[in-house]
């Protein structure tokens, strides 16, 4: 085993994260940072990684996949793996019946599946949270991990379903599920800090890519230096960490994590089997 392991994930979210996240449609110049994503953003990371041999995990809506098939195709053809983050990017605890969350959920799946010629093994809410009903279709269309939930900081579990939280008893995580869940973290998630917008929700941003940067390097370095066979999960988004001077410190990160020895970058999916091989 690698003393480390490091995921670097993609939510190509592109428009549809300004369509449904904030409820409005016609909005061209918020409709332009999603398209900043797919036709900037996510060429230059691809760029990135191809120059450093580095492999990434994409989490494309199917929103995505059918507005910008092309760069979609591509992520897929320059050998990065793609998998599930819903079709319209709606978090899975609004939709207004589970009907409607499957038929958002097997919507994306074939969007996936006609792109790649595979299905997605893996899944990533868009709201980082789930339904009730999440799990139940996950495990209904062969989804074998998640990559939601922060139970964890650096280390793959099982995910639980059946948990309870009533108002006047105790908390009751449930039972673990045959999912294996890889664990996510809003301090390793480059959207809250670096993405301002008038409305609600996320109205934030402006804050400087130094300390955001620092953040990342103590995590990564006390991982390394703390915890056994850790796996270090960073999410970003094409649209907002594509942009130059996000990108100039996104590639020293890279260089500093592959200057450590014994320090490996893999799919999320093979940490996922990994994890399912030895547990
Ligand atoms: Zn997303």
């Amino acid at each position: 085993m690698a003393k480390a392991t490091v995921c670097l994930t993609y939510d190509f979210d592109a428009v549809s994260t300004w369509l449904w996240s904030y409820d409005s449609w016609d909005e061209p110049t918020r409709h332009s940072r999603g398209v900043f994503g797919a036709e900037v953003g996510a060429p230059r990371l691809l760029d990135l990684h191809d120059k450093y041999d580095v492999p990434a995990t994409w989490f494309i809506p199917g929103h995505t996949i059918d507005s910008f098939p092309e760069i979609s195709g591509e992520v897929w053809d320059r050998g990065y793996d793609i998998q599930h983050h819903g079709w319209s990017h709606t978090g899975p605890a609004t939709f207004e019946s589970e009907e409607d969350e499957r038929a958002d959920v097997e919507r994306a799946l074939d969007c996936i599946v006609d792109l790649t010629g595979r299905k997605p093994t893996g899944y990533r809410s868009p709201a980082w949270d789930f339904s009730a009903h999440t799990l139940d279709i996950l495990e209904d269309i062969g989804i074998e991990w998640d990559s939601s939930k922060m139970a964890s900081d650096f280390h793959p579990h099982w995910a639980y379903g059946g948990w309870s939280a009533p108002e006047d008893d105790a908390y009751d995580r449930g039972e673990p599920t045959d999912i294996v869940e890889l664990p996510v973290s809003w301090q390793r998630d480059d959207w809250p800090a670096f993405t301002f917008t008038w409305a609600r929700p996320h109205r934030m941003g402006y804050v400087s890519e130094d300390s955001i940067f620092q953040r990342w390097y103590d995590q990564f370095d006390w991982m390394y230096e703390n915890v056994d066979g850790g796996t270090f999960i960073l999410t970003m988004h094409p649209q907002v960490i594509g942009q130059a001077h996000r990108l100039m410190r996104l590639e020293a990160l890279i260089q500093h994590m592959q200057t450590k020895p014994d320090v490996e970058f893999k799919l999320m999916d093979e940490v996922a089997s990994d994890f399912r091989e030895n547990n």
